[in-house]
């Protein structure tokens, strides 16, 4: 089922209709008319309304939408009420135990960085870093890495930073909560460069990430499968002067989003890149 914006109701979407008028026309060119044939019996997609034949299908209605996004909204709020953490980091692991020892050195790291000493932080990070067992601790270890590459690029360290995010890439992969925060921190980094065409595309591989960390907490009705909840990529996509391609690559994700396990991950980027070029 889907909602149809014109009719204002939940509808079972249908092939475009069969045009005798475009058969006939074609059918003067001899061979259009095969081609149209085959068109319209094999490839065709079933997405029109039944009643007014356009194509202004959404999977949610606009209730519907406002209320998976308050849902989603109230449980947000109670989470980081009870953990007390930031939303993004919700979407990790809800088991990591930190070290008392690197935490405190994390503190004084970032003590050091508001003094404007990024060098004495790195290395209280770095000191920090070398407590947990990389392989083991995977997301005990990937806050103290994104705290090292923020203050990097922050103090004007760009290219370490961006040394770093492409180190921490293979031990992100097995895991797609961190994939996500990965491609996220990333984003920011292009947000703070004020790059936000790059950024964007960065953001749009962080929520599909997220979002299949969603799907496997069980936690689907928190997925904004219509790409609207977050005003982020409409921000970004309006500093770079992409309004209008930014539709085209969100209907791109709307659609790889009906199949959102198995969606085509390097595929789908590189039709998001070519739509926002
Ligand atoms: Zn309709």
């Amino acid at each position: 089922m889907k909602y149809c914006n014109e009719c204002k109701r939940h509808v079972e979407p249908v092939k475009s209709k069969w045009s005798w008028k475009w058969f006939f026309l074609l059918a003067l060119t001899l061979v259009g008319w095969i081609f149209y044939t085959m068109n319209h019996f094999i490839f065709k997609k079933e997405d029109r309304c039944p009643y007014c034949d356009k194509d202004q299908l959404s999977k949610l209605s606009p209730e519907e939408r406002a209320d998976r996004k308050r849902k989603r909204e109230r449980r947000l709020e109670k989470r980081a009420e009870e953990t007390g953490k930031e939303a993004e980091e919700i979407t990790g692991n809800t088991s990591i135990t930190f070290d008392p020892e690197a935490e405190k050195l994390l503190q004084e790291a970032g003590a050091a960085f508001e003094d404007g000493d990024t060098e004495k932080a790195v290395k209280l990070i770095d000191k920090a870093i070398k407590i947990y067992d990389e392989d083991e601790e995977v997301f005990e270890v990937f806050p103290a890495f994104k705290k090292k590459a923020r203050y990097l690029y922050q103090s004007g360290r760009n290219d370490e930073a961006w040394e770093l995010y492409n180190n921490l890439y293979h031990m992100c992969e097995p895991h797609r909560s961190l994939m996500g925060q990965l491609f996220e921190e990333k984003g920011k980094m292009l947000i703070f460069e004020e790059k936000p065409l790059v950024a964007l595309r960065e953001m749009v591989m962080a929520k599909i990430y997220f979002d299949w960390t969603y799907l496997d907490q069980g936690r689907e009705e928190e997925i904004d499968y219509e790409w609207t909840e977050n005003e982020l990529f409409e921000k970004l996509a309006e500093k770079a002067a992409r309004e209008t391609r930014w539709e085209e690559a969100r209907g791109i994700l709307v659609e790889a989003y009906d199949d959102l396990e198995n969606l085509a991950f390097a595929d789908v980027n590189l039709k998001v890149k070519k739509a926002l070029r």
